[in-house]
């Protein structure tokens, strides 16, 4: 057979002619295909084996083999590439996700910190100020004897008459500086308050605090009685100006001041 014959059967015309088709300038030998150009091939040829046999056949560009490979190469390394960054956004996002999410996190304990010191500086006020009121040493009372002169002697306080077992308070915060049985005075407990006021609750049938003992407001001292020096159940209530001698003050207008008369 010669070689003319073999060509004539192959419609040797048209097949000479798609051989003298050339690639492109920029897809002959060592050329670098863009990025772009071969995404295209990506989405046009993947998962069709069409891509595998020849790629930009459908384009009537005929590639040499060893331009084919360079281009599945590229493809490939493309697709390398193209999941790096996917996974690096991956990495980025889920990083940003979770510093935002302890963020956030950070942010809701710093309110619920401020939350709970602001209740607990409330409470604290509120606690503050209900020790620091000021309230009645009985809670009804009936003056039964007032300050001065009584009896050709002066009277150091005012007496305020109340059955035996009648509950003493403190009338507010401070620290009982005595507590314990006088001859005259009986059972008797002396607070300083924290304006610097000073109290004598005498006669007492009974006494609930010792000395040094921090006080509020409404707490509980002990209880009217008869004791010591006195005639009938009663309270003596006695204000002092200072702890360093004997310095009795009229109590009525202390009572007025404090809002207790
Ligand atoms: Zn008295």
């Amino acid at each position: 057979m010669s070689h003319r014959s073999y060509q004539g059967r192959h419609t040797g015309r048209h097949r000479a002619q798609r051989r003298r088709v050339r690639p492109p300038r920029a897809l002959s030998a060592g050329f670098v295909l863009p990025t772009t150009a071969a995404a295209a091939l990506v989405v046009t040829a993947t998962g069709a084996s069409v891509a595998e046999s020849s790629p930009l056949d459908s384009a009537g560009i005929d590639l040499t083999g060893k331009q084919s490979a360079m281009v599945r190469a590229q493809e490939a390394a493309d697709e390398v590439v193209a999941a790096e960054i996917a996974d690096r956004r991956q990495d980025a996002a889920m990083q940003s996700s979770a510093v935002q999410g302890r963020a956030e996190e950070k942010a809701r304990a710093a309110r619920a910190a401020k939350r709970k010191a602001a209740k607990e500086a409330k409470a604290r006020a509120e606690a503050e100020k209900r020790a620091k009121k000021w309230v009645r040493p009985i809670k009804t009372w009936n003056v039964s004897s007032g300050f001065g002169w009584r009896w050709g002697k002066q009277h150091d306080g005012i007496d305020l008459a109340a059955p035996t077992g009648t509950p003493l308070y403190a009338m507010s915060k401070g620290t009982v500086l005595s507590a314990g049985y006088r001859p005259s005075f009986g059972n008797k407990v002396e607070i300083l308050y924290w304006d610097g006021s000073i109290s004598w609750y005498a006669h007492m049938s009974r006494i609930d605090v010792v000395a040094g003992q921090e006080i509020v407001a409404d707490q509980q001292v002990g209880l009217v009685g008869n004791t010591g020096h006195s005639f009938g159940s009663h309270l003596h209530l006695e204000f002092q100006q200072t702890t360093q001698h004997d310095s009795p003050i009229n109590p009525v207008p202390w009572l007025q001041s404090h809002g207790l008369w």
